[in-house]
């Protein structure tokens, strides 16, 4: 069975071509620029970039299936051997808990949510449309990041205001890159050689954008972003969470609106906005082995806000089995893997220096006599889309 998996954003379009024997990656690519002019980086049989005219997320579509089956890079004889399509949806609000086969109602959910994430889930139902156009027929399939999240319990997603604006905004906490946590939580347990079902895991998907889940016995029930994926850890350009009294005061003594404010704290906040050097974590270890003091004190504070979140969840599950480091700096970054478990001995995790040592493959590097484990596991989102999706087909 082969599934291909479309990660739509506003002007760009990730797409991996899974066979499910074996769970193999047979092409993946990025279409960037859409709506500019357009790139297509495609590898497959071999690698394939070009320029090529994408108007819209459609043209990106009948340019990615061009290349799916194009003689020389191409992996297919036919469109038709694609079984079905899996697509990465940002927000499904209160309405899925899991995965499901899109049909109308499904389109008017994810529509409903498009307030709740205005630049995310408009490009992804542009994705399933397009989709829908240029491959008649082959059944698609939606994964939201909010989904895993659904289990939180009310003390955890709901906040301490007016109970009438949850009821009639949905103002509440959904929490994102559920699809990452679940998937790291389940290697994690197949690491740990137990049943997830038994586990209390923390996970820290530390990337561009970043969160923390607290995973107990396989459900979340609790995770750092909110409403919208501005709020929790310090990140790339986030602010994270901070006082709310701040957005009144920078409107009244900046003069500027609350649209230049949600700018200030979306695209030049987190560490970007303290350091000055980089959203790019690279730069900015650079910058700090070079004595720079405000790279310095943003990796200060992006380590501390981890630990201290950790902190939350080990208290809200009275304790844990396992951290666990995922995406971009989590999988490759070593220094920052042990400033943040530098805070969590008292949990009784210790960081080994040299098992430590390693980069975007799964590993254990608490030392022997650690009672928490510190897990190092690569994040597959994509494989996680076919398998639901995959899974979606055969209970049909
Ligand atoms: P996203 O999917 O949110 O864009 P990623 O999970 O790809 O993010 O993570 C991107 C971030 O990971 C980059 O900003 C970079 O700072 C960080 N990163 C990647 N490799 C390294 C590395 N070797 N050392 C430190 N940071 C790294």
């Amino acid at each position: 069975m082969k599934i291909l998996v479309v990660n739509c954003g506003s002007s760009s379009l990730k797409y991996q071509l899974i066979d499910m024997e074996g769970e193999r990656v047979l092409a993946k690519g990025l279409c960037e620029r859409i709506g500019i002019d357009g790139r297509l980086k495609h590898s497959g049989k071999a690698e394939y970039t070009a320029d090529a005219e994408m108007k819209n997320h459609t043209d990106a579509i009948r340019l990615v299936l061009d290349a799916l089956l194009n003689k020389d890079h191409g992996v297919l004889n036919s469109i038709g051997e694609v079984n079905a399509v899996g697509h990465r949806v940002v927000h499904g609000g209160e309405y899925f808990s899991q995965s499901v086969i899109v049909t109308g109602e499904v389109k008017k959910a994810i529509e409903e949510c498009c307030a709740l994430a205005p630049l995310h889930n408009p490009p992804n139902l542009i994705g399933i449309n397009a989709c829908e156009e240029l491959m008649p027929g082959v059944p698609q399939a939606v994964v939201f990041d909010t989904a895993f999240h659904q289990t939180m319990p009310p003390k955890a997603y709901l906040y301490a205001i007016p109970y009438e604006l949850y009821e009639k905004r949905k103002i509440r906490k959904y929490g994102f890159h559920g699809t990452s946590h679940k998937y790291v939580a389940q290697r994690a347990a197949a690491m740990l050689g137990k049943p997830l079902e038994s586990l209390k895991i923390i996970t820290c998907h530390l990337g561009n954008g970043a969160s923390v889940c607290a995973v107990e016995y396989g459900k979340s029930i609790d995770t750092s972003m909110g409403l919208t994926p501005l709020e929790g850890l310090a990140m790339g350009t986030r602010s994270g969470s901070l006082d709310p009294a701040i957005i009144p005061f920078l409107v009244e003594k900046e003069r500027i609106s609350v649209k230049d404010v949600e700018n200030i704290l979306n695209k030049k906040s987190g560490v970007l906005g303290l350091s000055g050097v980089s959203s790019d974590f690279r730069d900015i270890e650079d910058a700090k082995k070079q004595g720079n003091s405000r790279a310095v004190i943003a990796l200060d504070l992006f380590h501390y806000r981890v630990a201290k979140t950790v902190g939350e969840y080990a208290a809200a599950m009275n304790g844990a089995d396992a951290v666990v480091f995922t995406a971009g700096l989590g999988e490759n970054s070593m220094s920052s893997r042990a400033e943040v478990c530098s805070y969590l001995g008292y949990l009784g995790l210790r960081a080994d220096s040299q098992k430590n040592n390693t980069r975007g493959k799964e590993a254990d590097f608490a030392t022997d006599d650690s009672k928490v484990r510190a897990l190092v596991i690569p994040t597959n989102e994509e494989l996680m889309i076919a398998r639901d999706t995959a899974g979606l087909l055969a209970g049909r």
